[in-house]
């Protein structure tokens, strides 16, 4: 592709706009525009890499045994009311009505239209195992739509659903599935990990979640230092403290702490550590009823732990009239002694603590040397925290470490949560039926491009790993010369001739200009020719990414260029 012909807008400034790396270089580099929040035009260059991960991510559903094929975007309430998923997806979801005002929304995912699909078509065991997928266009009204593709309002995603007669060939499928990816992940050229993650209210733990670690990343997640076992702090379990004697227990006091809200204030109040509090963080778990979680001062509530535990699907704090109403004690200063009319769970960290310091139940009040159950009772033990740093691994007991991670993929079994909803069941080889094993696969094509920015990238620009590159070579004449001019589009039909994906910059603009744009742009190796470098029979070949430069005679280039994208793109895979 010649540059002087291409719809490449790169941009010389920054865009206020951005708030990440990835999105800030992927509209300098002319890959994308905002048409509206979480909305984008993907232009030629941002197109091409976004083909390029949908190939790869073709090619090994394909070698995985699923099968393409496309749903409608549109699709109709009725199947969301089926799985009552019309109400429990909320605002995410985009809704409008036809002209006969009939109630549709545009898809944030597939699983009730492909198992209305497999309902019809599927009624025997020897149709199964059956795996679909699509690669298309989502949509989701996120709350916040940021970061350009990473969090986007409509984006595209690669979604698969597989179908089973048992739990052992769905597990085998979830295993083919997360090996695909496994080889997707690193056929792009990134650094990812796979992370045990929350399953809902399903249990167990066949739920991955593929990360791309970059500083940027919005999960967090833990992973023993020998990778024995990783996982997103939503869903890592935090191992329970040995059991402590019981010492010397002194007698309950009470304490004036005024204005004292928060753990940070009553430490610096009391010349305490926070690991000596014990918070009661009071959540609306019904009509008019609050459940108090007791958790150590220096640890964070796990709300999905939580959640799963009581059997809910979302939780929120209790506000503070509720607060008020159930327990007679102010938002701020509220404590497990005395409280009644509410049931009370407790951190397993709690149990190892003696004489600790709570709430009083009045304003400006706090107790010290709190001890249960001598001051109070706890209805449930639990683990109710986000695992931290410094954590025994539940695998190897080795101190946990932790990475940011950017979710690109995600392997889930379903279970039989939509068959049984929507009655999708199959005859086995003695006529009996049942409800089919389902699996779902995601992988955000949008995201992995930005996180792939977010890990190969410096102060100049992107540095494109080869595989997702959208061209693998730019040629850089760099004086106006005829023998320059001449000697470039000589290499350029040569390299054109060789398969290899070369941009030629062929604009009418300075040495200084070429070099920025290929710089934004990111690909991997640049030829620079100019009159002295002919003159010497000595071309320099730049890599993009470590910055090394070879200097080799032009009748040379092309090939030695050939040799280095094959073996960079084979790297990988
Ligand atoms: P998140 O927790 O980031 O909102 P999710 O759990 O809602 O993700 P899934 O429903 O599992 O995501 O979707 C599958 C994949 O689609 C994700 O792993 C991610 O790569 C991508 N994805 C999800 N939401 C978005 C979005 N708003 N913009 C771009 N990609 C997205
Ligand atoms: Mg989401």
């Amino acid at each position: 592709m010649r540059l002087s012909q291409s719809f490449i807008p790169t941009m010389r400034q920054d865009p206020g706009e951005a708030e990440v790396v990835s999105h800030r270089l992927m509209l300098r580099a002319g890959m994308i525009r905002k048409v509206a929040a979480g909305i984008y035009s993907y232009l030629p260059l941002g197109l091409r890499v976004i083909r390029k991960i949908e190939s790869i991510v073709r090619d090994e559903m394909n070698r995985a045994g699923a099968q393409e094929l496309l749903l409608p975007i549109l699709s109709p309430a009725e199947l969301w009311q089926e799985t009552d998923r019309w109400d429990f997806y909320g605002k995410e979801l985009v809704r409008l009505q036809d002209r006969h005002e009939r109630d549709f929304c545009l898809g944030p995912t597939h699983e009730e239209v492909v198992t209305d699909l497999f309902r019809r078509e599927v009624q025997s065991y020897r149709q199964l195992p059956l795996t679909l997928y699509q690669i298309q266009t989502k949509f989701r009204d996120e709350i916040r739509p940021r970061f350009g593709l990473m969090r986007g309002r409509e984006f595209i995603m690669k979604d698969a659903y597989s179908f089973d007669q048992n739990e052992t060939d769905a597990q085998r499928n979830y295993q083919r599935m997360y090996d695909a990816y496994c080889r997707i992940f690193s056929r792009t050229g990134l650094n990812f990990r796979p992370v045990e993650a929350d399953t809902g209210l399903i249990g167990g733990i066949s739920s991955h979640e593929f990360m791309v670690l970059a500083n940027t990343g919005e999960e967090l997640i833990v992973f023993d230092p020998d990778s024995q076992y990783a996982a997103n702090v939503e869903r890592a379990e935090v191992v329970a403290p040995p059991v402590k004697e019981p010492g010397a227990l002194s007698p309950l006091e009470k304490v004036s702490t005024p204005n004292a809200k928060s753990v940070e204030d009553l430490c610096a109040l009391l010349k305490i550590e926070a690991s000596l509090v014990v918070k009661t963080l009071l959540y609306h778990t019904g009509d008019n009823e609050i459940t108090a979680v007791l958790i150590r001062g220096d640890h964070h509530a796990n709300e999905i732990k939580i959640q799963r535990f009581l059997g809910l699907h979302d939780l929120s704090l209790a506000s503070p009239e509720l607060v008020e109403k159930v327990t007679a004690a102010p938002v701020g200063f509220v404590g497990p002694v005395g409280l009644s009319n509410v049931r009370i769970l407790a951190d397993n960290a709690v149990s190892a603590l003696a004489n600790f310091i709570v709430g009083g139940n009045e304003t400006d009040v706090h107790l010290i040397n709190v001890n249960q159950p001598r001051d109070f009772a706890i209805d449930d033990w639990g683990d109710f925290r986000q695992a931290q740093a410094g954590d025994p691994s539940p695998k190897s007991g080795a101190p946990l470490q932790t990475a940011r991670g950017i979710e690109v993929g995600h392997v889930f079994m379903l279970g039989t949560k939509y068959s049984e909803k929507m009655g999708a069941t199959y005859l086995d080889s003695e006529g009996q039926k049942h409800h089919a094993i389902m699996g779902c696969y995601g992988i955000g094509i949008g995201r992995t491009a930005a996180a792939a920015i977010e890990q190969n990238h410096d102060e100049k620009g992107i540095c494109w790993p080869m595989p997702i590159a959208p061209f693998q070579v730019q040629i850089l004449p760099v004086t106006s010369s005829e023998a320059v001019r001449l000697a470039s589009e000589q290499l350029y039909e040569e390299l054109n001739q060789q398969q290899i994906e070369v941009l030629l910059d062929d604009r009418n603009e300075r040495g200084g200009v070429k070099f920025n744009d290929a710089d934004i742009i990111g690909t991997p190796f640049h030829i620079i020719i100019g009159d002295k470098g002919l003159a010497n029979q000595a071309l320099e070949i730049k890599d993009r990414k470590t910055g090394e430069k070879v200097l080799l005679p032009p009748n040379q280039v092309a090939d030695w260029i050939r040799k280095a994208v094959t073996q960079q793109l084979h790297m990988e895979s």
